[in-house]
């Protein structure tokens, strides 16, 4: 017996392909499937954040609707992914957010702290807001560095806690010990299988999206998006490192490496998110977690203002829009923060602890064999 409705469900898909095993080459999720008999809970959670949702063994199925067999491993895994990270979320009351209208929680977030930036400065000199600030120091003339750096860091650290102790929590119920070394070709060999996306491509062919014609859309759009989030992040790091170690403060020049990180990652955080979303609205419903839509969109389009805010900023920000473009780009990043441990972006985190416990019990797996 499992816990919930859709585990039941993927536990009896898992059992038919086990006995099918015609998938085996596509992904690693068949593979890890073949090394058991039966399925706890931990194990139906680890495989569904195995699976990258290409589509493949949806269209390739033999078994797939109107099959009486009603096979239907994309969507069953999508469900109970989703559900799995609303099962690990800490603090465990505020798993319903992933349930919730995500675009509007977080739009309603990021516009209630621009608007609080924008009316603390304005309720300390109007001249802040409708000057033009230039030069070293130029942003603090909005809110004071301390500040920026307080309520940000908060957000940061909240949200690195809370999306530690979900993680720590899926990788204990998947059966692997918390404090037992993991070993670095482990990690090692999940990293390189995260960076290039190996499992989204329907096993060489591509990914299948809204027909049965594969493609590399969804791939490539993720890539943008992925390493576009990572320049974001060293531009932000460099710039702290700046302003800490090297007592120079933003904005810096438009050749620096902080705006040219931050520059290269907000036009890739433009292109990826937009790719995505329209790759998912065109998406064969069949394949997706219908109820689930507004969580997706919610973080891809928190990602795509992110870009937009923080380039729309480098271009005007010598001239008087700076301060409500300032506010406007701070709202967004802030928001983005705390709602990361309660929408889509788990599913990076998840699915990277899924690959490393793969990796494992594939060495695992080798070296039983070598010693038998
Ligand atoms: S998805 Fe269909 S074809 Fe693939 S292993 Fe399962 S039952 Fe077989
Ligand atoms: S949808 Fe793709 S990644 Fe997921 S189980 Fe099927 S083949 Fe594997």
């Amino acid at each position: 017996m499992h816990k919930t409705r859709i585990l039941e469900e993927a536990d009896r898909l898992m059992t038919v392909c086990n006995s099918c095993r015609y998938c085996e080459g596509l992904c690693a999720v068949f593979p890890a499937m073949e090394m058991r008999r039966s399925f706890s809970d931990g194990d139906l959670n680890y495989l569904a954040n195995l699976c990258h949702a290409c589509g493949a063994c949806y269209t390739d199925c033999q078994f797939s609707p109107p099959h009486e067999f009603n096979v239907n491993v994309p969507q069953t895994l999508a469900i109970a992914r989703a559900e799995s990270w609303a099962t690990y979320a800490w603090p465990s009351a505020l798993s319903g957010l992933f349930a919730r209208n995500g675009v509007a929680i977080s739009l309603i977030c990021a516009l209630s702290v621009a608007a609080f930036i924008f009316g603390f400065a304005a309720s300390i000199d109007r001249q802040v807001l409708v000057g033009i600030h230039t030069g070293p120091g130029a942003f603090y003339a909005l809110m004071p560095h301390s500040a920026m750096a307080a309520l940000f860091g908060l957000a940061f650290l909240y949200a690195i806690v809370a999306l530690a102790m979900s993680v720590r929590a899926f990788w204990r119920d998947i059966g692997e010990p918390v404090g037992n070394s993991i070993g670095p070709a482990s990690l090692w060999q999940a990293m390189k299988d995260a960076g290039r996306l190996r499992y989204l491509d329907g096993g060489g062919v591509g990914c299948f999206n809204e027909d049965e014609r594969p493609t590399d859309h969804r791939k490539i759009y993720h890539h943008f998006t992925f390493y576009g989030f990572l320049l974001c992040f060293a531009s932000t790091s460099v710039a702290t490192l700046y302003h800490y170690l090297l007592a120079r403060e933003a904005p810096y020049a438009w050749w620096d490496l902080p705006v040219v990180l931050g520059t290269l990652g907000g036009i890739a955080l433009l292109i990826g998110p937009a790719g995505l979303l329209t790759e998912r609205f065109k998406r064969d419903p069949a394949l997706v977690d219908e109820k689930r839509t507004g969580m997706d969109v919610a973080f891809i389009l928190m990602l795509f203002l992110t870009g937009l805010t923080g380039l729309a900023l480098l271009l005007w920000r010598d001239t008087v829009a700076m301060g409500p473009l300032l506010a406007l780009h701070l709202g967004v990043v802030f928001a983005l923060f705390i709602t990361l441990p309660y929408g889509k972006f788990v599913h990076g985190l998840y699915r990277y602890v899924a690959l490393v416990r793969y990796a494992r019990e594939r060495r695992m797996a080798a070296q039983g064999a070598m010693t038998e």
